[in-house]
């Protein structure tokens, strides 16, 4: 066992458990104590598609690694089958099953429904709080998520409902006047909706917006326009998945704060430093 768990008490992912835990957004060295310690007791890493390939290398040598998302075009499996696999894991077969997803498992990241099941189906559960693409995304892209000076507001919006299209139970009039700062998970596809319904609810062309892809992991890629002309520039500029909108004036603060890129630039090659630390 590693010595800071030891040294700071850290519990154990028992036998017959399941860690619901998030792997944040990419680069490694943003995964938490608690997800590094179970990564290295569990017996079975349940992932998905999100998680960072260099987080499933930290996982011990005995565990056996598990993909649950959607690959090569296949239809991923559902989320009833999911959280009976970990039922089946933990309850009938006494695994230590860490259930790890991209980010936060309880940011837009169903992990409210597979601990629901759990729950349901008596399985003791733990989660494990990761840090969120909208918030360490918007940190390595040198954006403040909220400001003194801009907002002292911010709001998540998933731009995908469980439908598939733009979710029906947002107000964008009310998210066009009362936040300030949006940052929209799952955006890329509805794009174009998401951006007519804020202009036509009042936010203005020239309102800048960031769009941030593979946010944390060497292809992370920054698009800096407006709420204008954003959507022709991703079309135009072939932004990958994952991919974050950031629309508000926080935007601009990233033409000082870009630290990032500034290390790019500054440092050559070799010296040690890499874009993503
Ligand atoms: N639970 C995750 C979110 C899952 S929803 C979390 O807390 O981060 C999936 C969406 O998250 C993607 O469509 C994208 O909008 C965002 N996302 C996740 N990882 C990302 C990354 N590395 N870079 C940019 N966006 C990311």
């Amino acid at each position: 066992m590693a010595t800071y768990a030891k040294d700071l008490d850290l519990p154990d992912l028992a036998p017959g458990w399941v860690w619901l835990a998030g792997a944040g957004p990419g680069d490694p060295g943003l995964v938490t104590l608690l997800t590094m310690h179970a990564l290295g007791q569990a017996d079975v890493v349940v992932y998905d598609a999100l998680v960072d390939e260099r987080v499933l290398a930290l996982a011990g040598p005995g565990a056996t690694l598990e993909f649950a998302g959607k690959r090569g075009g296949k239809p991923s499996p559902s989320q009833r089958d999911i959280s009976a696999r970990l039922v089946e894991l933990a309850a009938h077969q006494g695994k230590r099953v860490l259930r790890l997803k991209g980010g936060d498992p309880f940011v837009f990241g169903r992990g409210g429904e597979e601990a629901l099941a759990l729950v349901r189906a008596g399985v003791p559960f733990r989660v494990v709080p990761g840090i969120t693409a909208g918030v360490g995304g918007l940190a390595y892209a040198g954006i403040p998520t909220t400001h003194r000076e801009t907002n002292s507001a911010v709001t998540f919006i998933t731009g995908h409902g469980s439908s598939g299209e733009v979710p029906d139970g947002l107000d964008w009039e009310a998210l066009a006047r009362g936040a300030p700062v949006l940052v929209i998970y799952m955006a890329l596809k509805h794009l174009d909706v998401i951006v007519r319904r804020l202009l036509a609810a009042g936010r203005a062309e020239a309102e800048p917006v960031a769009v941030i892809s593979r946010a944390t992991t060497p292809a992370q890629r920054v698009l800096e326009s407006t709420l204008g002309r954003v959507a022709a520039e991703v079309r135009a500029g072939g932004l990958q998945p994952p991919a974050l909108v950031v629309v508000g004036p926080v935007v601009a603060l990233r033409s000082a704060l870009d630290w990032l890129g500034a290390l790019e630039t500054e440092a050559p090659a070799g010296d040690g430093r890499s874009r993503t630390g």
